[in-house]
């Protein structure tokens, strides 16, 4: 039997079944969304064909590309099942009720063709349920494949087999998910809300409870669960917002209907008044009137958040923590103060309760702190929460407490549920001995490259590793990975390191983001005391350090994931290779805080249109795409948005699991080993004064439509005249170092202008562009 999964069918157009398929068809695979036929039209494809329309407009977009929508087949439940049974994967994504579920696999059965893997969305129902009556054929094809909202962008996937499932399938559909769809995935057992939903509902339930019961305000616990803890700083109530406070009674009333009456889950859930009053009222959230925070838009657009006992909207106030206590859970913890004792109620319990949970929920501590981790996007997962605080102090205080102590934190004892042994991380396992973490084939962190050794060279900014094959690293590791002089001196320094001992080099960092470009504080700060000098050594050692990369005797391939922007975005122009992250969101942005791409950009990016597969004869052509994207700062919003801008080529590839980015690039750069030779030196001909002129007169067009400032029209004559090649003739050829003097000159005008220097300080303080 051919096992590849080439055709996915989504049954459920809703939030999660529509964006299950964007992702499927964002992977390139072909996918048929089904949903019912609305009664009363004539329209018989009409819910799946408003998904699909609705996406197309949803920010954040399901879709990586809009082109992707195309590979979305739709469909209704009443003509196509027949076309569902013929797909590869069939994923049953319908409103959470067990009657509609089983009608629809009990047509399935009819038509199922065994090997054809069929699972179920569910969130709560436990496959058991699911199962129940159906014959023994269709229940070795069947599990639970548990996507996270918004399917796009939640790396977790709950994966849940039942008894009779076929391990082969299991294996099948879930290394197509790992792979092709970028999912990380967490084995669970069959019991209700799975891994991430039964701790984190807790969370929130207890969070919820908690503030009440100690006069919390909701600014004030939020602060209290988000930072100190690594949680997002939605805290308990933001997310709730989010999520919509209309879910609450649903989850509440599966979970303690599934639950035992023992589970913590149950005793602790009580009727809120509050809540169902709100509810009532239309005050679900973020998707409704607002939720325990909103905007008064009457009193002037002003935040206000609710009071728990009041349940009287005020306006809202940061809470400030005790410095210590703000930043490091423990402090918190500690601490007596109403806030400490909130962290403990909440965390104290939910810590508790994960450590009770294990064996139920899963064998493995190492599986649940994932769950939370991707799924709630928690920086850490309970047990290593567990092991910051200390696990023998947790199970001290919880004994004052006069509270059972989790036979599983008994058992860890003075130790720790993480431990390193030779280099490698090991973990606490049921039976009471720590077992290695294995990494799947294909997955190379450099968080373990670390661990095993030292660097080969590091400062304080960056640092070059040896990661196997011959490969060497360069990370940087600075704030926002943003460039200084000392990354690029340490760029030099491994340049040199990498030609005598290695075979090639991948740029590549495990932070979130690659890089957020060069370092502006620094800029703004030299501007600030007239310290030219400076900037323009900043300038020179970017320009000279990028070209020799470009220009080094071995490939290198850069691995971005997160923001690459401004000079993160030049750094891998200057690559021979890009593996990029699925989620990489890169572009040169240095015109939205009124400069010009000042180390190299401006040529890479001419070189690449002007190579670019089916681009029309001249000089012109190239320049203009590149003055489009680079003029409106433009970021790609994806790393198929990356190739449509150019910045990816035909030959760079892209990676859909964040875990095997490094690993890939890594092959991607052995692969170039053999016969490498570093690129030729390119020449170009530029348009000169009349491609300037086209390139102004479209600026002085957005200008006259008010989409464009005074100081855009500034910085947009200076871009036009570093890509028309400045004074030269279209019949002159431009050498790659005539533009860098260019962009030289541009750059290092405009830095010295007052707009700039206050787009630059805005930028800084606000993390947004201004439009001065
Ligand atoms: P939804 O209400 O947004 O969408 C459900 C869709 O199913 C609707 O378009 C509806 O018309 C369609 N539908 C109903 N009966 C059908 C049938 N018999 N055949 C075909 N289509 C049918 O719901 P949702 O939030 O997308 O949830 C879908 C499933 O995913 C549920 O099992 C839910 O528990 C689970 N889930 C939801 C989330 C979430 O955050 N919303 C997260 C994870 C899992």
């Amino acid at each position: 039997m051919d096992a590849a999964i080439r055709r996915v069918c989504v049954i459920g157009a809703g939030v999660m079944g529509a964006g299950i398929a964007a992702q499927v068809a964002n992977a390139g695979v072909p996918v048929l969304l089904l949903d019912i036929v609305p009664p009363g039209t004539g329209d018989r494809n009409k819910l799946a064909d408003a998904a699909v329309a609705r996406m197309l407009k949803t920010d954040p977009a399901p879709f990586m590309a809009p082109q992707a929508a195309k590979l979305v087949e739709t469909g209704n439940t009443e003509n196509d099942l027949a076309a569902a049974a013929a797909c590869d994967w069939i994923i049953e994504a319908v409103v959470e009720r067990l009657d509609l579920k089983q009608a629809l696999y009990r047509r399935l059965a009819e038509l199922h063709r065994p090997g054809t893997a069929v699972s179920s969305n569910t969130s709560t129902i436990p496959l058991a349920a699911l199962l129940g009556g159906l014959p023994e054929a269709f229940a070795r094809d069947f599990l639970i494949t548990h996507f996270f909202n918004p399917p796009r962008y939640m790396r977790l996937l709950e994966v849940v087999p039942g008894p009779a499932t076929d391990p082969e399938l299991v294996a099948r559909v879930s290394a197509f998910c790992d792979h092709v769809l970028g999912k990380s995935i967490v084995r669970c057992k069959d019991t209700p809300g799975f891994i991430a939903n039964r701790i984190g509902t807790f969370w929130l339930q207890r969070g919820v409870n908690a503030a009440m019961d100690l006069g919390l305000g909701v600014e004030e616990a939020d602060a209290v669960m988000g930072r100190p803890f690594g949680i997002p700083k939605t805290g308990v109530f933001g997310l709730l917002d989010l999520v919509g406070l209309d879910l609450m009674p649903h989850i509440d009333a599966s979970m303690t209907a599934l639950l035992s009456a023992e589970d913590a889950f149950v005793r602790g859930h009580r009727v809120n008044p509050l809540l169902t009053r709100m509810i009532g009222e239309g005050y679900t959230g973020r998707k409704g009137k607002g939720g325990f925070y909103r905007i008064n838009r009457e009193a002037g657009k002003i935040k206000e958040s609710i009071g728990l006992v009041t349940g009287v909207y005020e306006p809202s106030r940061d809470a400030k923590l005790p410095e210590a206590a703000g930043r490091d859970m423990r402090a918190l913890m500690a601490s007596e103060d109403r806030y400490g004792r909130y962290a403990w109620a909440v965390m104290g319990d939910v810590l508790a309760y994960a450590a009770g949970l294990v064996p139920e929920i899963s064998d493995d501590v190492a599986g649940v702190d994932a769950a939370m981790r991707l799924g709630f996007n928690w920086k850490q997962g309970p047990f290593e929460m567990l092991d910051r605080l200390g696990p023998a102090a947790v199970a001290a205080r919880l004994a004052r407490d006069g509270r059972p102590v989790p036979p599983l934190l008994a058992a860890v004892g003075e130790g720790s549920f993480y431990r390193e042994a030779a280099g490698e991380v090991e973990v606490f396992g049921t039976d009471g001995a720590y077992h290695r973490v294995e990494r799947p084939e294909g997955v190379l962190r450099l968080a373990d490259v670390k661990r095993a050794g030292a660097p080969l060279l590091k400062n304080g900014s960056a640092a070059l590793w040896d990661i196997g094959e011959g490969v060497a690293c360069f990370e940087i590791a600075t704030k926002m990975n943003s460039f200084d002089e000392a990354v690029l001196k340490l760029l030099d320094r491994s340049l040199g390191v990498v030609a005598e001992r290695f075979k090639a080099l991948v740029i590549y960092t495990d932070a979130t983001n690659f890089s957020a470009g060069a370092n502006l504080g620094q800029a703004l700060f030299a501007c600030n005391i007239a310290a030219w000098g400076e900037i323009e050594k900043l300038v020179d050692a970017g320009q000279r350090g990028f070209k020799a990369l470009k220009y080094a005797p071995f490939p290198v391939v850069g691995a971005p994931a997160g923001l690459a922007l401004g000079g993160g975005c030049e750094i891998l122009l200057h690559c021979d290779a890009i593996e990029a992250h699925a989620e990489t969101y890169v572009g040169l942005v240095e015109c939205g805080v009124g400069l010009v791409p000042g180390w190299g950009g401006c040529g890479e990016m001419i070189a690449r249109w002007a190579g670019a597969p089916r681009m029309p004869q001249g000089p012109m052509p190239a320049v203009a795409k590149v003055f489009e994207t680079v003029s409106t700062a433009k970021v790609a919003k994806s790393a198929a948005e990356a190739r449509s801008m150019g910045v990816l080529r035909e030959r760079d590839g892209i990676t859909f699991n964040r875990d095997r980015l490094l690993f890939a690039a890594r092959a991607r750069a052995l692969a170039m080993v053999d016969g490498y030779a570093p690129p030729p030196k390119p020449e170009f001909r530029l348009p000169g004064a009349s491609g300037r002129l086209a390139m102004t007169l479209a600026a002085e067009g957005f200008r006259a439509q008010g989409l464009a400032s005074a100081h855009d029209m500034a910085v947009a004559g200076a871009l036009a005249t570093v890509l028309s090649g400045g004074d030269a003739d279209p019949v002159d050829i431009v050498t790659e170092a005539d533009l860098l003097k260019l962009e030289r000159r541009a750059f290092l005008a405009l830095i010295r202008t007052g707009p700039t220097l206050e787009r630059i300080e805005h930028t800084l303080a606000t993390g947004k562009p201004l439009r001065n």
